[in-house]
């Protein structure tokens, strides 16, 4: 796909404009996609905002030395000029910044981006506490929503969706390395549970699409005969472990309106059990975590 030609590039901005505006806390995959659409995307029209708060603001934050910054890099790939200079005028990144500075004290500046990274990727990098979306990454999930069969606008909806999931990961990445957060487990498996707990608390309907598009492309990529042994030495979980999580993350939510998910079969009910206990640790721990930082 060819961003700059698509008709609704503007639904992209959209995405994006509602992903930055987001004042809660905020919170890679790649690979070539075919098969059926899982189509777990389920009780679309039983989504209910719920906008509740995070913690209440401490007595005392944390000394505020930094702030979020944003960086806007040359971009190389002709195909993707159109979309950087939308992105830059309508100035996404800095309204996101700006939310993320009066949300959080920072020890140190963090810096936002969007640019073409010569890889299908998002990152954190810790060298220079930079957060990075590729806009490879935006085309590759477009990719493999596209071939699982559904239409154009639906593919581009659900990789607007997807995005808001992967750049919240990456942003619970910095704040565990800048906050120097205690990570007992997998901190990717920490990340998605920080995206996954924002998205389903913070930002209502666009929220639980994020976390369904985030599953689906789990399960799309989990069915693409991958380099298993490859998988199974990666940082990550495996994809079909992702796909389960954030599905048990959703049904944690609210397990009455996500009843679907156990009913239809997606996920077993001896893990279904478990899942509003699991989601409710995962918002408890991360409200704690990010309580001493936040101002307010
Ligand atoms: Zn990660």
């Amino acid at each position: 796909m060819d961003l700059k030609l698509r008709p609704n590039l503007v639904n992209l901005l959209l995405a994006f404009g509602a992903l930055f505006l987001i004042t809660g806390c905020f919170c890679s995959s790649s690979r070539e996609p075919e098969v059926e659409q899982p189509d777990v995307y389920i009780d679309e029209s039983n989504t209910a905002a719920s906008n509740k708060t995070l913690a209440p603001a401490p007595s005392a934050p944390k000394q505020d030395e930094g702030d979020f910054i944003v960086e806007h890099l040359e971009i190389e790939t002709p195909r993707y000029k159109e979309i950087d200079r939308q992105v830059k005028e309508a100035k996404l990144l800095e309204n996101a910044a700006d939310k993320l500075n009066q949300a959080f004290a920072l020890p140190r500046n963090i810096y936002l981006r969007t640019k073409d990274c010569k890889e299908v990727n998002a990152f954190y990098d810790t060298n220079d506490a930079s957060v990075t979306m590729c806009y490879e990454l935006m085309e590759d999930l477009y990719r493999t929503f596209k071939k699982s069969g559904i239409s154009d606008d639906q593919a581009y909806r659900k990789m607007n969706d997807a995005v808001r999931f992967v750049f919240l990961h990456e942003i619970a990445h910095a704040l565990i390395d800048q906050y120097k957060l205690p990570v007992a487990g997998n901190e990717e498996d920490a990340a998605d549970r920080c995206s996954a707990y924002i998205n389903l608390k913070e930002l209502g309907d666009e929220g639980l699409r994020a976390v369904y598009a985030a599953s689906d492309a789990f399960a799309i990529e989990s069915k693409q005969g991958d380099n298993r042994e490859r998988s199974l030495a990666d940082e990550h979980l495996l994809q079909e472990q992702r796909f389960y999580n954030s599905l048990c993350m959703i049904y944690g939510s609210d397990p009455k309106k996500h009843q679907t998910i156990v009913d239809k079969g997606y996920l077993p009910k001896e893990r279904a059990t478990r899942c509003q206990w699991e989601y409710q640790r995962a918002v408890d721990s991360w409200i704690k975590l990010l309580e001493p930082w936040r101002k307010n």
